[in-house]
């Protein structure tokens, strides 16, 4: 091997919580750092460093990303009661993956890794279904109250000359409830739109979208006519020319559709749809550790990360001094990302190669049947064996050295 991968560009590096933490140093240590100078800005957003900031360590974070253009985020922890209780929080912080993304807005999109051996569910599935998550607003930001018996919940706008739209959400006169009041703007959907169509573009898939447009007349409504609006302005003359479709479907339909096709396209989802389909389509491909996120601003921000959470049980397994085999693709895969944008924007071929390179000698090792506990359950091939977190890596760091 010759000499180290220089950067110029620092990547905004956001360490995160409990077992992802572990992985997050073995990757620096074992896959990165032998080949390239990294070049980082580092933000710990690890929940102590969260307390101890009172959370402004995140919005730092976010800032620095606007600065610098791309980010790699480790997963972290969202704070319930019980980890109020066990970090000895003085309050439950806020998800720093909300957080980040309504500082930079836009969209998530999450695309499963495919690898020999491992078969989606849904044995029609041999194509890649991307989800684009809408990363703004609804129950995200949402204002939400008990009702008690007797009391009403009206939705009220109070327009710019201080007039008041008043209409009556429910009357809980005969027994108490709940009630939410949820938002979003025409700025966000109109970007969320633009990234999708741009994205459909670039990767050269068709774009879904779905809404329950039928029930919800006004606000989902308007996330409808704003794509077509998007669409009609701007991409429907690009889309003719490069052979692919916008296709937008009621969200029952979309589902049963997406069920019954073979893969190959992007489905826009609204935040909420995006959050729970997400997990579906990503074990069904197999595992939620076998699937790449990235945040992709309307400003050409990246922030890339792994879709699943700090894998908590394995974490407690560590500390105990237990063997652990937890599977490492998805926060290398953030890695790799990350270093590939950073070396397409600063015209740096030797980086992007790497990227490449690495996440090859990834699938490689997979495919060989060399596997963490999660994949070794599912995994088709007939000769595989399990091996631990850190041998996992070990592997693939050969597998790399072979074909740097
Ligand atoms: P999780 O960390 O995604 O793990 C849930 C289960 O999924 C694990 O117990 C494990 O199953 C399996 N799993 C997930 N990732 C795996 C991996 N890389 N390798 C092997 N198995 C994996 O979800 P959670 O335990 O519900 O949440 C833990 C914490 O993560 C929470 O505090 C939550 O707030 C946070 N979270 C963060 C993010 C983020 O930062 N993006 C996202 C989601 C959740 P087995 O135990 O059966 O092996
Ligand atoms: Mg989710």
């Amino acid at each position: 091997m010759s000499d180290k991968i220089k950067m110029h560009t620092p990547l905004v590096e956001m360490d995160g919580d409990e077992m992802t933490r572990i992985i997050w140093k073995l990757v620096k240590e074992i896959l990165l750092e032998p080949f390239v100078e990294l070049k980082t800005e580092y933000y710990d957003l690890g929940l102590k460093e969260r307390e101890k900031t009172h959370d402004q360590i995140t919005v730092d974070a976010a800032n620095a990303i606007k600065k610098l253009g791309v980010g790699v985020k480790c997963a972290t922890i969202t704070p319930n009661a019980e980890r109020v209780k066990e970090y000895n929080l003085t309050e439950m912080y806020k998800s720093p993956n909300g957080t980040i993304r309504a500082i930079l807005d836009g969209t998530v999109f999450r695309a499963p890794i495919l690898v020999r051996g491992i078969e989606a569910y849904i044995p029609t599935w041999t194509k890649p279904i991307t989800i684009a998550r809408h990363a703004y607003g609804d129950i995200y930001k949402n204002t939400e109250a008990l009702a008690a018996k007797g009391s009403k919940a009206e939705l009220v706008i109070t327009g710019p000359d201080g007039s008041e739209d008043r209409r009556l959400i429910a009357d809980f006169a005969k027994t108490a409830g709940i009630s939410q009041g949820i938002h979003n703007t025409d700025a966000s959907i109109d970007s969320f739109a633009k990234a999708c169509f741009s994205y459909a573009l670039d990767t050269k898939q068709d774009l879904w979208f779905a809404t329950k447009d039928t029930i919800s007349k006004i606000y989902d409504r308007r996330f409808r006519d704003i794509f077509d609006e998007v669409f009609e302005a701007s991409y429907k003359e690009k889309f003719t020319a490069a052979g692919i479709e916008y296709f937008y479907t009621l969200i029952d339909d979309a589902i049963a559709r997406v069920i019954r096709s073979d893969g190959g396209f992007i489905w826009a989802c609204k935040n909420y749809d995006g959050d729970v389909m997400s997990d579906m389509v990503a074990t069904a491909f197999g595992s939620l550790a076998m699937m790449t996120s990235v945040l992709v601003s309307p400003n050409g921000y990246y922030e890339y990360e792994a879709a699943h959470g700090t894998v908590q049980k394995h974490y407690y397994k560590y500390l105990d001094g237990e063997t652990t085999s937890t599977n490492s693709v998805a926060t290398l895969f953030a890695w790799t990302g990350a270093l590939a944008k950073r070396g397409e924007l600063d015209s740096l071929p030797r980086l992007t190669d790497f990227a490449a390179k690495l996440e090859l000698a990834t699938r490689l090792t997979i495919e060989e049947g060399i596997l963490t506990g999660d994949l070794y359950a599912i995994s088709s091939l007939k000769t595989k064996r399990q091996v631990d977190t850190e041998t996992f890596l070990l592997e693939v760091a050969q597998k790399l050295k072979a074909i740097v």
